[in-house]
């Protein structure tokens, strides 16, 4: 049996990702969705928590300790990690799957898992005064909340030369993000 692969999401808030992940899990039956582990609280009534399996913090560091997580980040002071049973069980069994993921543990993971197993894909939803924009219309957003917006585009968009594929999903572009997507999961599926 061929290799799966594992598709990394990676983009600022706002880019619009878990709206194009979803559209693709709900266009390929067969694409599975990686779990990760977090110390964060649950939100209330979010489908994300489903992808999550929610620990403590004593918990995430014996996990540390035991050598679970393929790679792990601190992101606003909660954990989250990838455990490496499960993106190994995964990728021996065939599998596509796609996990939403922050630049610190994308990073790690270029080092650790052999180049054909991962793709990177960087949502990129255009430059910062658009997307606030967009954000301020939506919600009501405090000036410390958009600080901290900025502070993490900043550091997310330093991906984008890096990822294997950029897709553009900038405000009236929903529609061609959608294809080009699906084209990134055909083709990883094709090949697997
Ligand atoms: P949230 O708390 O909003 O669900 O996620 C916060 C950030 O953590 C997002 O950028 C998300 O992509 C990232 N994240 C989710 N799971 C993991 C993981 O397993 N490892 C790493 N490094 N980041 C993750």
């Amino acid at each position: 049996m061929a290799r799966g692969k594992l598709i990394i999401v990676i983009g600022p808030t706002g880019s619009g990702k878990a709206t194009l992940m979803r559209h693709a899990t709900e266009h390929f039956p067969e694409l599975g969705v990686l779990n990760s582990y977090t110390t964060r609280p649950r939100r209330p009534d979010h489908v994300e928590n489903d992808h999550y399996r929610f620990v403590s913090v004593d918990e995430f560091k014996s996990m540390i300790d035991r050598g679970e997580f393929l790679e792990w980040a601190e992101f606003s002071g909660n954990y989250y990690g990838t455990r490496k049973q499960d993106v190994e069980e995964c990728v021996a069994n065939g599998k596509v799957i796609i996990k939403e993921m922050e630049v610190q543990g994308v990073r790690q993971l270029k080092g650790l898992l052999p180049k054909d197993d991962l793709i990177t894909v960087f949502i990129d939803a255009g430059p910062w005064d658009g997307l606030v924009e967009r954000a301020l219309k939506r919600d009501h957003l405090s000036e410390e909340e958009i600080a901290r917006r900025k502070a993490r585009f900043d550091d997310e968009i330093t991906f984008m030369p890096e990822a294997d594929v950029i897709v553009h999903n900038g405000a009236g572009q929903r529609e061609e993000a959608d294809q080009a997507f699906e084209e990134v999961v055909a083709k990883a599926i094709a090949g697997s």
